[in-house]
């Protein structure tokens, strides 16, 4: 940390606030300028007591962290990608993940087509909410135990593997069983109780961004994961709330990137929440694959008209073709697989 100090501190008070950083555990090395005292903090800022209290002291202008407050999660601590293992299918590497299925799981007969569908367009994981955070309680809420119990057959119907919600603590080892990666929402993407009982799982999560979370909270949410014991955490960046209505959210195709040079872990993208309209889903997944992200998740239902959740947003099987045609050439120049 830099600890710098109000102009023309007078010696004594310049002396106390060194005492307190010493007290903190840190070595004060103070550099004198000809009106300010700016004080450099030697020490782990990660391991250590903070030193944000020190604003407290009246002299004291400002502290600065030089240090991320991330560690697990950064790429100084793994350099190379992280490449997840999800039962056979790598996440992170040179392969691009097609993650796609329905909003929610309604029918055994729109699961099962969904599924046949997108794993014939390439997609290898099979999305589909049992349990949905609906913003309003009138709204179709899910399936439930019903919904997991149909991914489950649309697995060992399709080999595909499973990717779907857990809304709650309570459902963690329900959900765990039939799926293979946890799906955790835009709405608890900080319940961090939720977050270590997941981790506890051992499973695979999927991390998405919270409504109006800053990358950095993005980053110290995945901490949480790992620093309980699992470092299979995959991020996705689903739309922010900003001050535009064309769309429903703001996708943020630059956090991406941002967390690709922050991170080891894979990023994914879901246009589908990102932007809330089918007619964008295919440009932004382009643009997913441009900014080097690792993955799309997509919804994709046999007549969005009739969909329960989220119908404007979901592709019909044949968008779903043409998103996945118009996306090979792409992924081709950039050296990546399907
Ligand atoms: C979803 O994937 O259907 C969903 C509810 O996502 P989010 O948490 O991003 O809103
Ligand atoms: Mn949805």
């Amino acid at each position: 940390m830099i600890v710098i100090l109000k102009p023309h501190t007078p010696t004594p008070q310049v002396d106390e606030v060194l005492r307190e950083i010493q007290r903190l555990g840190y070595e004060p090395r103070p550099i004198f300028g000809s009106e300010q005292t700016v004080v450099a903090a030697i020490g782990d800022e990660r391991t250590h007591l903070t030193l944000e209290s020190l604003s407290a002291m009246p002299q004291v202008e400002r502290v600065v962290p030089v240090q991320k407050r991330h560690k697990l999660v950064s790429r100084e601590s793994h350099p190379a990608n992280s490449v997840l293992d999800i039962d056979g299918v790598l996440v992170g590497g040179s392969q691009f993940c097609v993650m796609a299925g329905p909003c929610s799981v309604e029918s055994e007969e729109q699961l099962l087509s969904t599924a046949r569908a997108v794993k014939a367009a390439g997609a290898t994981i099979l999305r589909g909410g049992a349990y949905k955070p609906r913003t309003s309680p009138y709204e179709f809420q899910g399936l439930g135990q019903e919904g997991l119990a149909l991914l489950k057959l649309a697995r060992k119907e399709t080999g595909l593997k499973i990717i779907t919600e857990v809304l709650s603590e309570r459902h963690v080892e329900q959900v765990a069983e039939a799926a293979d990666i946890l799906q955790i929402g835009a709405r608890n993407a900080q319940n961090y109780q939720l977050l270590i009982e997941c981790a506890r799982s051992g499973k695979p999560i999927l991390l998405k961004r919270g409504l109006s979370e800053r990358i950095e909270e993005w980053l110290l949410a995945a901490e949480y994961i790992l620093a309980h014991g699992n470092s299979k955490v995959l991020f996705c960046e689903r739309g922010i709330r900003t001050f535009e209505t064309y769309t429903r959210n703001t996708l943020d195709l630059g956090a991406a990137a941002i967390l690709k040079n922050e991170s080891h872990l894979p990023v994914i993208i879901d246009p589908s929440q990102g932007c809330g309209r089918a007619d964008l889903v295919s440009a932004l997944c382009r643009g997913a694959a441009a900014v080097g992200a690792d993955g799309i998740l997509v919804e994709v239902h046999p007549n969005p008209k009739k969909a329960l959740s989220d119908g404007q947003q979901q592709l019909d099987i044949e968008g779903f073709q043409s998103l996945m045609s118009g996306l090979e050439p792409i992924l081709k120049a950039l050296g990546r697989s399907l």
